[in-house]
């Protein structure tokens, strides 16, 4: 097994029920992911997505920026390019049919402030109740 350098504490990144996780790092990378049993709400347990999902932290197909389609292709692009362009076509959507054509799917990743947002972006920006979330599913 390899010897961690060091062990950070921190939150489950994957749903709302927010488990105790401690991470092993050595160089910089995560080796192994414990729970400790002192600390609610998992008091040790965790299911298999905290336990083994953290793969992504370091691979080579995680995106690191956003992807704009051009002739056909998907290429990187800055994040001021890539919202300017969302909301542009989100406009456009609306002006020609309505807002009802749009819908938002919002994450169990995100935090609850950030899904309130999804749906005020949703209810009172765009104008529709098309506002979902994954954790419903
Ligand atoms: S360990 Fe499982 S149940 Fe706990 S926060 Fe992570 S995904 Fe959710």
């Amino acid at each position: 097994m390899i010897q961690s350098d060091r062990i950070v504490r921190t939150v489950c990144p994957y749903c709302g029920v927010g488990c105790k996780i401690d991470l092993h790092v050595k160089d910089r990378r995560v080796y192994r992911v414990t729970a400790p049993f002192a600390a609610p709400p998992n008091f040790g347990k965790l299911c298999v997505k905290g336990r083994f999902g953290h793969d992504f932290l370091w691979h080579p197909d995680r995106l690191t920026t956003p992807l704009i389609r051009r002739e056909g292709t998907l290429q990187p692009a800055p994040w001021d390019e890539a919202l300017d362009l969302v909301a542009a076509r989100l406009s456009a959507i609306k002006a020609e049919s309505g807002p009802d054509a749009i819908a938002l799917l919002c994450s169990a990743k995100c935090t609850n402030e950030e899904n309130y947002l999804m749906q005020k972006l949703a209810r009172q920006v765009i104008g529709t109740h098309n506002i979902d979330h994954c954790a419903r599913l």
